[in-house]
């Protein structure tokens, strides 16, 4: 399938150097040479000298090459000719492909007839190119605008790529009647697909077949990268040379790359010829503005296209190009949309149960097919789940530790070549797409079988060169036979695509983290039924130690009144001693009581307008304050609150009374107040000691004091650690902060609840 005729000319190689490259050097952009179905002129831009012809200006033009050599263009072609040229040399860039200069009827001794002039720059010169092919009388010319209008509309109106292509291909051959028409796809590894094709029905069909990447070298392809579009009116044209062969100007030979009538090799056309294809057009599609293939247009006898028509198929072309990406761009993002919609469900089926894993096998089928895989497997732990067409469970075993060390994410569509023993199941799983879950934790896999697939090739595949008996030498030559070559592949499963990888690879992201969520909450758990019975151990001992403290302090206690006076003084203060470790003692396991009552405390929630509590508390603290000469700052139109005021008193005055205490002020100083946000933040201010910030943490541990024993009026340090709990018990935070010397806030925060304050204040009213 050769795409262009300009392809190769036929080099010879010894057999032993014969590869694409050589076919890869070649410079098919200056054959030196043009088809004869016009003639071509270089022209001196600056005067529109005559600077080399093809050699068959004698018989297309009746005039011999060396009389028109030197000569002023006007006189050799007439003045409305040199005339346009002029204009366009002044209007347009000329520096891109071909521009039709006008029709042009040319009457000389030995000749009388019509030409299409076009003309373009290149390599310092004006390449002036005489078309034969005739045109399209007005009428048709009319009629061709609404054929291409309609034609686009159909293209417009298909629903998938290859019905846009198979579209394309008829109405390409409406347009131009060639015989066949196809789409011809340039693969990654240089091969070429026929994706499409409308042909005569006495054409045998190229529909499917696979060219070898021989058929369009290098070279052509760079080649066809920069043009819309080629045409060869008959394969079977002797070349006309350019006369002379160098351009004059720099003595180099002539870039014909752009040139409508550039001649392609011999090889070339004897490839077509072979084919039984004598013209041919063909049009460049490009994809994200590169060569993607082409839609050749192929006839068995020669075959003149007009150049209104071949532009009205250039223009087509170019929308073929810009509607194929979009129109393969609809498909795939269809089909990642379903699959995507297929994990999400996954997702939320797993995040429903309590062991996420499970959710994946409430639906078996639906496991497999969102991928389309004929099996699945779930391995957690030491558990193994299989789902249709699997491995058996000591080869998934095996194959889970050798994925151990392949990631998190791992898609092959031919295992055993990565990993060899898995040729034993190659039945069920050639195909392999797998998450691993969190390291050492399990894997979700996804099966698929070998499929053995065969590739039809129009020609050896291997052997794309000849070696010509009489030399010995190998030619690279075109093939003289087309039967069908056909080559299986073993080894492979259907491919993974693009949009199911992702999809998967999403999947395998949201079971890591309900993994990791899973472990989590097993932690918390086993962490909250720790803190219970923590709790309750506390709660018992220290309810259990009041007993035998009693007694101590009972006992102690009557040591002293009934030998106190009979005691030496040493043995009286010891007795003393005693007596009140045994209150600190008391104290002690009465705080710790508390806090861990705490624990085991339901709150009793209810309005509670926060103004009164915060009185209450300093009411409860009055001769504390009375005594220390406290000055008292009450933040007016405190929020009412659903919380249990009893605590809250608790919290108030826990903080209010460390106010006070740890404050050597003369003049102290407390003020309280709340804000609103997202919550209510309080706080509680002094100016007293203050805390060393690295502390301020630490104070709401229980029993932790940053001070002696007795310093600043003692305290068992488990204050802030109940304060903490109750904000806590509430929803809130507490905090302190301080620049020490200056004092110490201490904020807490409590749910905003002020709505369902006014809800209940409304339910209790009607
Ligand atoms: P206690 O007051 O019984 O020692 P707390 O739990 O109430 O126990 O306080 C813990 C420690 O935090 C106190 O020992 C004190 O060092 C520090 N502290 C608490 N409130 C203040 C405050 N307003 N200013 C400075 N230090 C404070």
């Amino acid at each position: 399938m050769n795409a262009d005729p300009t392809a190769v000319s036929a080099p010879m190689i010894a057999a032993r150097t014969v590869s694409l490259d050589n076919c890869d050097r070649e410079q098919v952009q200056y054959p030196g040479a043009i088809q004869p179905h016009g003639a071509l002129m270089t022209l001196r831009e600056s005067d529109l000298t005559v600077l080399q012809v093809s050699a068959n200006v004698d018989a297309l033009l009746g005039a011999a090459p060396e009389t028109l050599l030197g000569q002023n263009v006007a006189r050799v072609l007439g003045e409305p000719l040199a005339e346009a040229l002029r204009r366009a040399v002044a209007e347009r860039p000329l520096d891109g492909p071909p521009e039709h200069l006008m029709h042009v009827r040319l009457r000389t001794e030995g000749a009388n007839r019509a030409f299409e002039a076009f003309a373009h720059r290149r390599d310092g010169v004006l390449i002036l190119e005489l078309e034969t092919a005739g045109r399209l009388n007005p009428a048709d010319l009319s009629g061709l605008y609404g054929e291409v209008r309609r034609c686009v509309a159909r293209l417009q109106a298909t629903r998938s790529t290859q019905a846009f292509f198979d579209a394309a291909v008829l109405q390409i051959r409406r347009l131009t009647a060639f015989d066949r028409v196809h789409v011809y796809q340039l693969l990654d590894d240089g091969s070429g697909l026929v994706r499409a094709e409308s042909c005569a029905d006495d054409r045998t069909s190229y529909l499917g077949l696979r060219f070898p990447a021989t058929d369009v070298p290098e070279p052509a392809r760079r080649l066809l990268g920069r043009l819309w579009f080629r045409h060869m009116p008959d394969a079977a044209y002797r070349p006309a040379p350019l006369i002379p062969e160098l351009n004059p100007l720099n003595g180099a030979p002539l870039d014909l790359s752009h040139a409508l009538l550039r001649s392609t090799s011999a090889l070339c056309n004897r490839f077509y010829l072979n084919m039984g294809v004598r013209a041919t057009l063909i049009l460049t599609l490009r994809k994200d503005d590169r060569l993607w293939g082409f839609v050749g247009c192929h006839h068995a006898e020669p075959k003149a296209v007009p150049h209104e028509i071949r532009e009205a198929c250039e223009s087509l072309a170019h929308m073929i190009s810009l509607s194929m990406s979009a129109k393969e761009e609809a498909e795939r993002a269809g089909e990642a949309l379903s699959v995507r919609l297929w994990s999400e469900r996954l997702i939320q089926q797993m995040a429903q149960e309590d062991l996420y894993h499970l959710g994946l096998l409430r639906s078996e089928a639906n496991l497999r097919e969102g991928l389309d895989a004929a099996g699945a497997a779930i391995r957690v732990g030491e558990g193994l789940t299989l789902l249709g067409r699997t491995p058996d469970a000591p080869e998934i075993a095996a194959l889970c530790r050798w994925l151990e060390t392949q990631g998190d994410f791992f898609a092959t569509d031919r295992l055993p070549e990565l990993y060899p023993p898995a040729e034993a199941f190659k039945t069920v799983a050639v195909g392999l797409l797998a998450i691993r879950l969190a390291e050492g934790s399990g894997h979700l896999l996804w099966f698929r079988p070998e499929q053995i697939h065969e590739i039809r090739w129009a020609g050896d595949p291997v052997k794309p060169v000849e070696i010509d008996a009489r030399d010995g030498l190998a030619r690279l030559g075109p093939r003289r036979s087309f039967d069908i070559w056909r080559q299986t592949v073993r080894g492979r499963s259907r491919p993974w695509l693009a949009h199911q990888i992702e999809a998967a690879a999403g999947l395998g992201q949201a079971m890591r983290v309900l993994h990791r969520a899973e472990r989590l909450a097993r932690a918390n758990r086993t962490l909250a039924r720790c803190n219970e019975e923590l709790e309750s151990f506390a709660f018992t001992a220290a309810h259990d130690l009041k007993e035998p403290l009693r007694g101590i302090g009972r006992y102690s206690e009557r040591l002293r009144q009934n030998l106190g006076n009979a005691l030496p003084e040493d043995e009286r203060n010891r007795l003393g001693g005693i007596l009140r470790l045994t209150r600190r003692m008391d104290e002690l396991v009465d705080a710790l009581l508390n806090y861990s009552r705490l624990g085991r405390a339901q709150l009793s929630l209810r309005p509670a307008d926060l103004n009164l509590v915060v009185q209450e508390a300093l009411d409860f603290l009055r001769p504390r304050l009375d005594a220390a000469d406290v000055e008292i700052v009450v933040q007016p139109n405190l929020p009412v609150l659903l919380c249990d005021p009893v605590r809250i008193h608790e919290v108030f005055a826990n903080l209010i009374a460390n106010a006070v205490k740890y404050n050597d002020r003369s003049l102290k100083r407390i003020e309280l107040g709340a804000s609103a946000g997202a919550e209510w933040t309080f706080y509680v201010k002094d100016n007293g000691i203050g805390i060393d910030p690295a502390q301020c943490d630490a104070i709401f541990e229980v029993f932790r004091r940053l001070h002696g024993r007795d310093a600043y009026g003692g305290g068992s340090g488990a204050g802030l650690a109940i304060v903490k709990k109750v904000v806590e018990l509430h929803g809130g935070r507490v905090w302190a902060e301080s620049t020490p010397g200056s004092g110490a806030t201490f904020f807490f925060t409590l749910p905003d609840t002020t709505a369902d304050v006014a809800l209940l204040g409304q339910r209790n009213a009607s």
